[in-house]
């Protein structure tokens, strides 16, 4: 059923509320701002009419459909003056008795077919639905920050949402130019639950004492192809609102290990260095310094260049095989449907990417000596490589191998023998997670991939990633650190188990 939708009512003016009400007034409608604190109203519109004006006088606005836009916008001091509107959008502060009561009060206020959203990124929908005398109306709208440029909106059915009322809300998104997802109201929705383990492989790793933040976020970033370390990116959330996400999650899931907080994030917020905001989080922000730097293998001059050989099949790193046929090292046809994985040789030491085991123990099976490679969304454009290696290697074996990635124009960054490196377990527990929310029918592997790429904009949807690689390798490297740590946090989930036995798919057509 399409929505006729001329007014849509925003009520709450802060950082999201003005957000969504800058979206729906430049997609034609009306809008009726509300906020309980007129300061905040006329505050939030102000600062709305400045930033769109600098965009005119820097010529990346037009001034008159600026001009309509603003004019859109109405600030309404009462509740009551919402109720010519077909959709309200609630954006005000995370507390569900709040929510609970603003929609109570909207229901004699509005017409019966108003629908009702809550942008609320951890209630559950079915709760702040749970007063409604029409809980068949109410859904979640889940826009992300900056409302206006990113693209993903969750719309999230409660227990009693209508299929219609869901069905519209994806239409209108779309017409707003977003990328719709629908998922089932559970903690996190999507992206919030699926993200966690971006952040918590890295703090992990930070408590462990594999390296310093920049060099572990430059091993997310720069070698394994995501926009942001998850220490910088947390810097920049705010410790406060990251770990409070992270915590609200871990306790709904009964405190499942998989959610476990990090005591490093916990010690920031007590020490109130929430990050960017205050100047101080995982890295100390100062005009005066530059940030610390990751740390970098040197330079390696030798004598003679290692031989370099490639085995295994390279189908699922095409940019990797791609550099190296443009290092001038052959990818022999007869090989390529090796059933081995990829593998270099440098000289007599072994070059493989991560699978969640130890290098020295993996060296000590093949009885050779040998280097792990990290992760990367792609080879080719990396400007680093992260390696681990055997402590059996000789020094001339790391520097043969460290050499010939130089040669291949990247940085190395050399981590300690850390199993499943760091983007290589990352991806793994991403992997595993987005197959949780699909084997519990939360969304379609479509929609959990869109998630991600447009939500926080990964470099490739994690369903996607782990069917390119190989479901067999995710469940070896998850195994392993599993066996590892011993505290159930990597358990495969039952999804990953039956793609590997071959006992279901996931509809090919569903995760390009
Ligand atoms: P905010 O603190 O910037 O703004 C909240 C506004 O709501 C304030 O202006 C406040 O005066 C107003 N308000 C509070 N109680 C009210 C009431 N009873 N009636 C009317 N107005 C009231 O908050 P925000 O960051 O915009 O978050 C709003 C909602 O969006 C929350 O549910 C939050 O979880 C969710 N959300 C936030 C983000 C984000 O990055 N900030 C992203 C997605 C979703």
């Amino acid at each position: 059923m399409t929505l006729i939708l001329n007014t849509v009512a925003v009520i709450g003016a802060g950082t999201m509320g003005i957000g969504i009400a800058q979206v729906a007034a430049s997609c034609g409608h009306t809008v009726l701002l509300f906020d309980i604190n007129p300061q905040a109203l006329e505050q939030a519109k102000h600062s709305l009419t400045e930033r769109l004006n600098k965009r005119v006088q820097q010529g990346k606005a037009d001034a008159q459909a600026t001009k309509q836009l603003l004019a859109r916008i109405t600030l309404v001091n009462t509740m009551a003056e919402l109720a010519p509107a077909q959709l309200v959008i609630e954006a005000v502060a995370e507390k569900l008795a709040i929510k609970q009561s603003i929609f109570s009060e909207l229901e004699a206020i509005c017409q019966k077919n108003t629908l009702f959203a809550s942008n609320t990124s951890s209630l559950s929908i079915t709760a702040i639905a749970s007063q409604l005398k029409y809980p068949e109306r109410f859904a979640g709208l889940h826009f992300f920050n900056p409302a206006p440029i990113m693209k993903l909106v969750e719309v999230i059915r409660g227990r009693e949402t209508s299929n219609t009322v869901i069905e519209q809300l994806k239409s209108l998104a779309l017409s707003w130019g977003k990328t719709p997802v629908i998922c089932r109201s559970t903690p996190g929705f999507i992206v919030n639950r699926v993200a966690r383990p971006f952040y918590a492989e890295t703090m992990r790793a930070l408590e462990e004492q594999v390296g310093d933040p920049p060099t572990l976020d430059s091993v997310v970033r720069d070698a394994g192809g995501f926009s942001m370390g998850p220490l910088q990116l947390t810097d920049l959330i705010g410790h406060d609102v990251n770990y409070a996400v992270t915590d609200s999650i871990f306790q709904a899931f009964g405190y499942d290990p998989r959610f476990q907080t990090s005591f490093e994030q916990l010690e920031l917020v007590q020490a109130g260095h929430l990050g960017r905001k205050t100047g101080r989080g995982f890295y100390h922000y100062d005009e005066n310094k530059p940030l610390t730097q990751a740390t970098i293998a040197e330079k390696v001059i030798l004598p003679h260049a290692p031989a370099v050989t490639a085995h295994g099949n390279w189908q699922s790193f095409p940019e990797f095989a791609q550099l190296l046929k443009q290092n001038g090292i052959p990818l022999e046809e007869s090989k390529i449907d090796n059933p081995n994985p990829p593998t270099l040789f440098v000289n007599n030491v072994i070059v493989m990417l991560t699978n969640g085991e130890l290098t020295s123990v993996r060296a000590q099976k093949m009885n050779q000596s040998m280097v792990q490679f990290d992760l990367s969304a792609d080879y080719a454009k990396a400007t680093t490589i992260a390696i681990s290696c055997a402590v059996q290697n000789s020094v001339q074996d790391n520097q043969n191998v460290i050499a010939f990635f130089q040669s291949l124009n990247k940085d190395v960054i050399v981590l300690p023998d850390y199993p499943g490196l760091l983007t290589m377990r990352t991806v793994a527990m991403l992997c595993n997670e987005a197959l949780d929310v699909v084997n519990k029918g939360i969304a379609t592997p479509e929609d959990t991939d869109n998630a991600m790429r447009y939500g926080v904009n990964y470099p490739k949807g994690p369903l996607a990633w782990g069917t390119e690689l190989g479901w067999q390798h995710i469940l070896h490297t998850l195994e392993q650190l599993s066996q590892f740590y011993a505290d159930g946090r990597y358990r495969a989930n039952p999804l990953l188990r039956q793609l590997v036995a071959g006992t279901r798919r996931l509809d090919a057509k569903e995760i390009q």
